[in-house]
């Protein structure tokens, strides 16, 4: 399997080769096509699978397919990480697979002053990449509106409500559009998992790498 195979818009596949893959991994060779499809997705997998490209590369070519011009650099994209590194990492992901396309992120995350966050927000942004903390923040500051979120990635679940996030996590979901693609990623599936999973999902396809 390689990945031109995969009905990936020429823009992103030049982006894919430039970093010098050619192979997806298992997770990105199931969950690319699903994504595509614009189905729900409830991913159970580590960092280290190729988990961040399985969802960069879908949600980037499914802005690029709807246009994303009309509602221009409002935030259609939403990943929520629980840590600042796995935010900064989510976000130069984006930034590379969408090299060679107009879609623009930014990263924001709490233990920093906020005004170079909010100063990228004015700019307006595509995708945004957040810890659950300082996208509070800046959703009760008025810095943020999730209601043009078209795309929402929960990732590393189990490690969110290990942080104790849970909270934040609801306050986040109940502000988010009810048509949208919803994507949860998680290395374990325990009881609380599952059933924060189901009020996030709808008929998800299961994936287990
Ligand atoms: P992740 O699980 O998303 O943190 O990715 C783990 C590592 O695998 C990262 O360093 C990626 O750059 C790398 N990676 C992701 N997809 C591929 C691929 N298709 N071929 C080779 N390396 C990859």
């Amino acid at each position: 399997m390689t990945f031109d195979k995969l009905d990936i818009v020429e823009p992103i596949l030049r982006a894919i080769e430039a970093k010098g893959y050619t192979n997806p991994t298992p997770i990105q060779a199931e969950a690319i096509p699903v994504l595509l499809q614009k189905r729900d997705l409830l991913g159970c997998a580590q960092t280290g699978t190729g988990k961040t490209a399985a969802f960069a590369i879908p949600i980037l070519q499914n802005l690029l397919e709807d246009g994303h011009g009309k509602v221009k650099r409002k935030i259609k994209a939403l990943v929520v990480t629980p840590t600042r590194e796995l935010a900064i990492q989510i976000g130069d992901s984006f930034t590379e697979y969408g090299q060679n396309t107009d879609i623009k992120n930014t990263v924001i995350f709490g233990g920093v002053k906020q005004g170079s966050q909010t100063d990228a927000l004015a700019n307006g942004v595509d995708v945004l990449v957040a810890t659950p903390g300082r996208l509070l923040d800046l959703i009760n500051q008025g810095f943020i509106s999730l209601r043009e979120i078209r795309y929402f990635v929960l990732d590393e679940a189990d490690q969110m409500l290990d942080m104790g996030f849970i909270y934040d996590i609801r306050r986040i979901i109940d502000q988010l559009p009810k048509r949208r693609q919803s994507l949860f990623f998680s290395a374990t599936m325990p009881p609380k998992i599952v059933s924060l999973s189901k009020q996030i999902l709808g008929n998800p396809e299961k994936i287990t790498i």
